[in-house]
């Protein structure tokens, strides 16, 4: 679960957004470097000036985010909704404005990049664990011929057409996180 107030405010958004990124510090998106020092902001995200190869670069930058013009807020709805509520794209595409195909794109890249997280967590975490009907998502909602399940693209296929989804929620640090995960098997949970 993520705080509601992220939906509202771009600003909230990008501060979770930040927490999460650099959860393991600010480290050079180009380099891998964590000479890094704050340089000003990007809109509502903070900007670094990696001293290694003297270029800037933001919160988004290297995330499924980066170079959308649509808000950062709107898309953690989307997200939300998606493996929440089990919202169609085709739902989500009118509810926050924008074509299918930006939609699909988006959602699809994220859940590929959360397949096998590693956090940091402080705990105690307690996990809830809910199931998406990922391969549904396209084929039966959605009739149009170009959309298909994300279960059926060609990359990060998964297991089953029911991904689990965890939703952690860190009391040490009062963070949480919804992340999918390829199989609720006992490796995967203790890789969260
Ligand atoms: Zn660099």
């Amino acid at each position: 679960m993520i705080p509601l107030d992220v939906f509202g405010s771009e600003s909230a958004a990008a501060n979770l957004l930040q927490q999460v990124c650099w959860r393991d510090g600010v480290i050079c998106p180009r380099w891998r470097s964590d000479r890094t020092v704050r340089n000003g902001s990007y809109r509502e995200y903070q900007r670094y000036l990696c001293q290694n190869c003297d270029r800037t670069f933001n919160d988004k930058t290297g995330t499924i985010f980066a170079h959308s013009k649509v808000a950062l807020r709107r898309w953690l709805f989307s997200i939300y909704a998606f493996l929440r509520f089990n919202t169609s794209l085709r739902q989500l595409q009118c509810e926050i404005e924008v074509t299918h195909k930006t939609i699909h794109r988006r959602i699809e890249c994220f859940t590929r990049a959360l397949d096998a997280p590693s956090l940091d967590l402080v705990g105690p975490v307690e996990i809830d664990e809910v199931y998406v009907s990922a391969g549904k998502k396209g084929r039966e909602r959605d009739q149009e011929p170009h959309s298909r399940g994300l279960s059926t693209r060609g990359c990060g296929s998964y297991d089953s057409d029911k991904p689990p989804v965890f939703i952690l929620a860190d009391r040490g640090t009062g963070q949480r996180y919804v992340i999918p995960a390829r199989a609720a098997d006992e490796s995967t949970i203790r890789l969260l």
